[in-house]
């Protein structure tokens, strides 16, 4: 069993993110496996050095350890080229020319995610049309989905059907700019460090018919998932990494390691009652 938490450090880390990488360790470790740990900073620019440090940082402050040194999705361009260009030579990829505006769903996972379907606009260019378009604009690329139902049992909520051409549409592997889509790194990278045990925040769950079907095109086994759900704050809203309120570097002034943990095991339902715990 090899479990893994995946963060993305666009901004501190905060307590829903904790959440789903405690349940992630516990998974892991209660059934005597591994746990590993991966930087998502495959959105270069967003995501500076220091924040992937300062989440590796807050991490051991809790109690985390993991298995093997934490992989950097920003030093796998080469990894992700190679298996992007492997799917194009198959057939399952085509360049898109469309403008910025339609393509707003491809790095950041948590965002309108399937709420945008691509009309498929540049999927049926000739060669040679796509040859032309590509001396003004560089394109970025897209999967061509079929019209098939994915399906999977999710450990938390159960049966789950995705027809992928009606619900989703050719997505993104590739932004214009060059930037690797979540979708294509995180299967790439699951693969590559032998994770078959995902637990993650239940804004994913969404994402997951689509890696699936990418872990098909590829020949790579599935792992099983279990989508936590978010933890939102007193008044509804689901914590962001913009509200500072609730991430770590607040909690470390006021919190220790096993009243923090303690918190987040008792809204888990793991504690009856809220009282300071270590991770182990
Ligand atoms: N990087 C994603 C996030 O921070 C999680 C990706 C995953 O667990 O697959 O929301």
């Amino acid at each position: 069993m090899i479990g893994r938490f995946a963060p993305t450090p666009s901004g501190r880390l905060h307590l829903g993110n904790l959440l789903c990488a405690m349940l992630a360790y516990l998974s892991a470790r209660s059934q005597g496996g591994q746990f590993l740990l991966r930087i998502e900073d495959v959105d270069i620019p967003r995501c500076p050095r220091v924040l992937a440090q300062q989440a590796i940082d807050d991490l051991r402050f809790l109690g985390f350890r993991w298995d093997a040194p934490p992989l950097y999705q920003s030093a796998r361009s080469g990894v992700y080229q190679d298996v992007l260009n492997r799917l194009r030579r198959e057939g399952h990829v085509y360049p898109c020319f469309c403008t910025r505006a339609q393509l707003h769903a491809t790095v950041a996972p948590n965002l309108g995610d399937t709420q945008f379907i691509y009309p498929g606009t540049c999927a049926h260019l000739t060669p040679e049309e796509a040859a032309e378009r590509a001396k003004t604009r560089a394109p970025a690329m897209r999967l061509r989905v079929p019209d098939e139902t994915i399906t999977f049992t999710d450990r938390v909520f159960g049966a789950q059907a995705e027809n992928l051409a009606r619900d989703c549409g050719d997505f993104l592997l590739q932004r214009s700019d060059g930037l690797f889509g979540y979708q294509l790194a995180v299967v790439v990278d699951d693969t590559a460090m032998g994770v078959n045990q995902v637990v993650r925040g239940s804004d994913l769950l969404s994402s997951t018919p689509r890696q699936r079907y990418l872990l098909e095109l590829l020949g790579c086994p599935a792992p099983e998932y279990g989508h936590v759900p978010l933890l939102l704050a007193p008044d509804g809203r689901r914590l962001s990494k913009r509200d500072h309120d609730l991430d770590l570097g607040a909690l470390r002034q006021n919190y220790g390691p096993e009243e923090i943990i303690g918190t987040l095991a008792h809204c888990a339902g793991l504690l009856e009652r809220r009282e300071p715990v270590s991770l182990e």
